[in-house]
């Protein structure tokens, strides 16, 4: 009964699904106005409650990451200006969002903003650099993002935001943000 109650509403209203995607897309991260919180996978789902109403569900990215509430601010102003209301904003703590879920396209606007993306994949360490798994591994340190170095060096564990560290390249000796593997 309940199954077809919800198909119902969902073939009446997939256009309003398929529009609110569509005002989402657009919306930047607050901190990296480069990439959309889709790219970053902070937007988790648009979907249909139980009472047919829009739901929204986000991800903070680092856990009191205090750009979360203006996020839900914008994730409002995009649904409200494409006429989606009413709709609910869902924020799912679980599973915990990690740097694993930047797309492959966000990464590369994060080199091009200046930004060196995260390196190797959270909790599986830099295998894929290295042939000896089974050696102590340090954190690989990030490529350049202005010059394509390797030689970078850490200056401060944490960047212009506690999601990043400030790094300098030892080649063409600028400062740069590293998004940290999370
Ligand atoms: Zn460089």
């Amino acid at each position: 009964m309940q199954a077809t109650r919800e198909t119902k509403i969902e073939a009446k209203t997939d256009h309003a699904l398929a529009r609110a995607w569509e005002a989402l897309e657009s919306v930047p991260d607050p901190e990296i106005p480069v990439v959309s919180i889709r790219e970053l996978g902070i937007l988790r789902a648009v979907r249909r409650g139980v009472d047919g109403r829009i739901e929204v569900v986000i991800t903070p990215t680092y856990s009191g990451c205090p750009a979360m509430s203006q996020i839900a601010g914008d994730v409002a102003r995009a649904l409200d200006g494409a006429g989606l209301a009413p709709y609910r904003i869902e924020t799912a703590l679980t599973p915990a969002w990690t740097t694993d879920w930047i797309g492959e396209a966000a990464r590369e606007k994060l080199r091009a903003f200046g930004i060196a993306p995260p390196t190797g994949q959270c909790g599986s360490g830099a295998q894929a650099l290295h042939e000896q798994p089974l050696t102590f591994v340090p954190p690989a340190a990030p490529v350049c993002p202005h010059c394509g170095s390797p030689h970078t060096a850490r200056l401060a564990q944490f960047g212009s935001t506690a999601c990043k560290a400030l790094y300098r390249c030892n080649d063409c000796r600028e400062p740069f943000d590293y998004f940290k593997p999370y």
